[in-house]
């Protein structure tokens, strides 16, 4: 087993506790790993290295700071399967996907802010008038297990790229990844303090970064549960910026128009990927009431061809839940689901995970939007079809959520296109659009403040500062 340090002013460090956290494969509840468990004396140093860092990184040239983000690129493509390994060791993310989907966006984010951060018009003339941009400072990375080194490098190379120094904390279910960070920091010679790793819980770790006086933003990608308490924290601490990723309850709408086999696919695939455990994923399926028939038969077969086993075996399509927790948080809706009245058409109540938390995907039919199942958001492979009769009803139903982080719409492009405009969403898919990181991603209502990726993922690192000529 691997026993890891803390990554603070470029170093590797003993945590100040000398207690770890353990890290479990989700395949086979093996422990593969410890990290230390911080505290807040590890979280103190790695403010105060990032804050020593911020003057000198600060001050360096755009071009000399999207040099090195540059570098993070060819060295993560040239580790790519052995982060890929550790992914499916963390979460279960099976072997034919990992890296297109959890590797692959991580070397395009190095590439395309080490472009931006060099083409940036940093300063804007307004009138007699400037308008510049400039660092924020130190800034805390709190980071979910989901998609680990995805949503960790949508913070930290926009991030450094604009000049900041950072503090990351990963996600204690999947905080093993990360360290392809510290060794491409290592051997890229970034400067000590410019990004430092404190491993550990939310409700400590993260919490005294929400909290720390020193610490000017927090960037947090997460449940919506938590994320209202780390703005409550980092505004009551120091009004720092906060920037907030959150959950998401997304809804597919298929026109009458559409080619239901294609929007059925779609969403499915949206729907299952990760195992289900996906912010974005489209998890309420909304379709015309006269094709129920044709559509769940399709649907069935569909889901039948999915392989649900071991990640590691080459042709498994959906892999384990990632935690206990998680396995136990969807039983529960299952179960709820069939309390609720909606019928279960294929899956089965997962009880059994002495081998791993593997759940059958589950499609529920006859939901309603009023269920508990059509509002939570519940992280597994479990998807509703809402049946509608007027378009105008499936709008509504489609945006009848606390949550508008991404929709879907099938149809024709026209009509489709009309459509998505109305749809309440940070991101809405027509006919299938591909994920691409140049452009924003974010959330409407709860589910979530600010945008990552894009211009607007490097601009939300950034502070405003218009100098007035007199
Ligand atoms: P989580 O909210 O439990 O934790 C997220 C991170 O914050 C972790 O590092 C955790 O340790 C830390 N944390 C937890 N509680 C905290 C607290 N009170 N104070 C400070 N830090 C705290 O979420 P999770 O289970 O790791 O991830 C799943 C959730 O993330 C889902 O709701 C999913 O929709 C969401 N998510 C959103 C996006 C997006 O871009 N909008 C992307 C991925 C995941």
């Amino acid at each position: 087993m691997d026993n890891y340090k803390l990554y603070i002013n470029g170093k590797y460090v003993n945590g100040d506790s000398g207690e770890f956290i353990s890290v479990e494969n989700p395949a086979d509840r093996q422990i593969f790993a410890r990290v230390p468990d911080g505290n807040q004396a590890d979280v103190d140093r790695a403010v105060a290295a990032a804050r020593a860092a911020f003057p000198k990184w600060s001050a360096l040239s755009p071009e000399e700071r999207a040099d090195y983000v540059g570098k993070f690129a060819d060295y993560i493509e040239r580790h790519k399967d052995e982060v890929g390994k550790t992914i499916t060791s963390e979460i279960g993310t099976p072997v034919k996907y990992v890296y297109g989907l959890q590797v692959v966006s991580s070397i395009e984010q190095a590439r395309y802010y080490s472009d931006l951060a060099r083409n940036y018009s940093y300063s804007e003339k307004c009138g007699n008038n400037i308008v510049r941009k400039e660092p924020i400072g130190v800034i805390a990375c709190l980071t979910p297990w989901n998609y680990p080194i995805y949503q960790e490098t949508s913070k930290i190379f926009p991030a450094i790229a604009a000049g900041n120094c950072i503090v990351l904390k990963p996600s204690q279910l999947a905080p093993v990844s990360a360290y392809v960070l510290s060794e491409a920091a290592e051997e890229i010679g970034l400067p000590p303090g410019v990004i430092n790793i404190v491993t550990g819980r939310g409700e400590q770790v993260g919490t005294l970064l929400s909290k720390h006086e020193d610490v000017d933003m927090v960037s947090f990608t997460g449940s919506t549960q938590q994320g209202k308490k780390v703005g409550m924290m980092g505004i009551e601490s120091n009004v720092k910026k906060i920037a907030l990723e959150l959950g998401g309850k997304s809804a597919s709408v298929i026109l009458r128009s559409a080619d239901y086999e294609k929007a059925a696919v779609g969403t499915m695939m949206e729907c299952f990927l990760n195992t289900g455990q996906t912010c974005s994923a489209l998890t309420r399926l909304i379709a015309p009431r006269e094709i129920k028939d044709d559509l769940e038969n399709f649907m069935l077969a569909f889901v039948k061809e999915l392989k649900v086993g071991d990640p590691n075996e080459p042709d498994t399509r959906i892999g384990p839940l990632a935690s206990e927790k998680g396995f136990h948080k969807v039983n529960r809706y299952i179960r709820l689901g069939i309390e609720e009245g909606a019928k279960m058409i294929c899956g089965e109540i997962p009880d059994d995970y002495e081998n791993g938390y593997y759940v059958q995907p589950v499609i529920f039919t006859d939901v309603t939007n009023d269920m508990v199942i059509a509002q939570e958001e519940i992280f597994g492979p479990v998807m509703g079809i809402i049946y509608y009769d007027t378009e105008e009803e499936a709008l509504e139903i489609a945006n009848d959520s606390i949550y508008g982080l991404a929709g879907a719409v099938f149809g024709d492009e026209k009509e489709a296109l009309e459509f998505a405009e109305k749809i309440q969403a940070g991101t809405v898919l027509v006919n299938g659009g591909a994920f691409t990181i140049d452009v924003p991603f974010g959330g409407y209502k709860q589910s979530g403040i600010g945008r990552e990726n894009g211009k607007c993922g490097f601009d939300e690192f950034m502070e405003v500062k218009s100098i007035r000529i007199g």
